[in-house]
């Protein structure tokens, strides 16, 4: 269970051993286990403007710097700026001739009226022409893009410094290139011939493909003054109006020249959003893939672990005394389309625990070496090193529990079994299930605080929670059938705290 505002209730140990609520963990249904944000690896999917809904391609995102060419943000509020539309009177010279701007002819034939735009804020009331931009006359209007004094100088850091990544890049490829040996086991004819493929396309009149060094460019390094401009000198007799002088959030909002006076704030572009998918570090395969169009926010691949995981809620608990038994009402729910059958058993002890971790790190290795064997910075080998590592849950159960004698069965999800009049099929229920409905059960849980506990302290009962999951997905062809498993996911209730005296 998950609260808004406030810290969870019920939290989950992710596989690397950190607590969250089941609504932050996601599922990976090819190694069937949980994974958390720091498990799965973060793609960028697609750009787009929140505004305008358009989406860019990460090539033009990346020139752009991540802003919508139409779109502007208030300078003033950071809300969206409007268009607005104003008709304005000009006078009609009589030799003129008749303009293609929308116009509507007075009563005299003398005065006629041209429409004008201007972005303006709906929130602060902001417009352009505070900032002293001309209105424009069509709609999509070019709008004057500022001159910042160092943006030259920006830009030839940025170019300097993106060659220098390349020149290191191809360094290292080159260092691998001779530092692996030939893993084939058959050599090839150029190997036996002592031919180079570079050779081979010479002699064939080809170019040769071997990128030339990138050198980069010298650029002028900064140099360190002590000449700096003196403050004016009205700076401690004028009197300081605060409405004149913008605050920290619109000087950050406007990085290239942080203004100091509101008449110097300029439209700034909306930035762009992302659509984000998530990989399952492990396994490489999708945990999260949002659907393309900006428009849409459905999935394509949607693994969330409340779609997989029984979600565990506190429903009640009677006070609690230090060493005294005591019993909390824990409610089950099955979100699958399958019946599962549950089973609470103890906590790992430690050393079941370190055992674990140890367990997971060789597996990591071994993955690691698998991958970075075949192709030297591959996207793969990267992405493994960087997995998280495994840890002891932190948080301590801080209770024994009493195990339930036995198992209990959980119905499957059933969106129409809420309308349907039928009763229940009554069956055998062990002592400890107080109400069952739909694919919902409410059981009683045992459980005697550490009789060490001071007033004040949290009392958190931990189970491992052992479920049945159906496998729906099949990754090999010789396994048609659904797969059921018994997977096992270690969950800490925060019960409540040992009241004061
Ligand atoms: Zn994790
Ligand atoms: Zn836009
Ligand atoms: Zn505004
Ligand atoms: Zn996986």
């Amino acid at each position: 269970m998950a609260n808004f505002l406030q810290p969870p209730v019920v939290n989950f140990a992710c596989t690397c051993g950190i607590l969250n609520p089941i609504t932050k963990l996601y599922f990976c249904r090819h190694c069937l286990k949980l994974r958390c944000g720091f498990c799965v690896c973060h793609e960028v999917d697609s750009y787009f403007c929140s505004y305008c809904h358009e989406n860019i391609p990460s090539s033009e995102a990346r020139h752009k710097r991540n802003r919508c060419g139409s779109c502007f943000d208030c300078p003033s509020c950071q809300h969206t700026l409007s268009l607005r539309q104003t008709t304005v009177a000009v006078q009609k010279k009589p030799d003129e001739p008749a303009t293609e701007q929308p116009a509507e002819e007075e009563d005299d034939g003398k005065e006629k009226t041209k429409k004008m735009y201007h972005v303006s804020c709906f929130a602060c009331r902001w417009t352009s022409r505070d900032a002293g931009i001309p209105d424009q006359t069509i709609v999509s209007g070019s709008w004057p893009e500022m001159e910042y004094a160092n943006e030259t100088r920006f830009n030839s850091l940025l170019d300097y410094y993106q060659a220098v990544v390349i020149q290191e890049k191809q360094e290292k490829q080159d260092y691998w290139r001779r530092k692996t040996t030939k893993q084939h086991k058959f050599p090839s004819i150029t190997d036996r011939t002592g031919l180079t493929v570079s050779i081979i396309r010479r002699q064939m009149g080809w170019s040769d493909k071997t990128p030339p060094k990138m050198k980069p460019s010298a650029i002028n390094p900064s140099i360190a003054t002590d000449e700096i401009e003196e403050l004016p000198a009205d700076i401690f007799t004028e009197e300081l109006d605060l409405r004149n002088i913008t605050t920290i959030k619109q000087r950050h909002n406007q990085p290239s020249d942080q203004p100091e006076h509101v008449s110097k704030l300029f439209p700034q572009h909306k930035l762009l959003w992302i659509k984000r998918s998530l990989r399952c570090r492990q396994c490489e395969h999708n945990v999260i893939k949002p659907e393309y169009h900006p428009g849409s926010i459905k999935y394509r691949i949607q693994l969330f672990a409340s779609y997989h995981v029984p979600d565990v809620r506190l429903v009640s608990c009677e006070s609690l005394k230090p060493g005294q038994t005591c019993f909390a009402i824990l409610k089950l729910a099955n979100p699958t389309m399958h019946d599962m059958t549950i089973t609470i058993m103890d906590l790992p002890t430690e050393l079941e625990e370190s055992l674990l971790i140890e367990e997971m790190k060789k597996g990591y290795e071994r993955q690691v070496s698998i991958s970075s064997t075949p192709s030297f910075g591959s996207s793969l080998s990267r992405q493994a090193s960087l997995t998280e590592e495994p840890r002891f849950v932190k948080n301590k159960a801080t209770a024994n529990i009493i195990l339930p004698d036995s198992s209990f069965a959980l119905n499957h999800r059933d969106d129409v079994a809420e309308f349907d009049e039928c009763v229940q099929v009554h069956r055998e229920e062990p002592n400890f299930v107080v109400w069952r409905k739909s694919n919902k059960v409410s059981i009683k849980l045992g459980f005697t605080p550490d009789a060490d506990l001071a007033p004040g302290d949290d009392v958190v009962v931990g189970f491992t929670m052992q479920y049945t999951y159906v496998n729906t997905f099949c990754n090999s062809p010789d396994k048609k059938e659904p797969q059921k498993h018994a997977l096992t996911s270690r969950v800490y209730v925060k019960v409540g705290q040992i009241p004061g005296n």
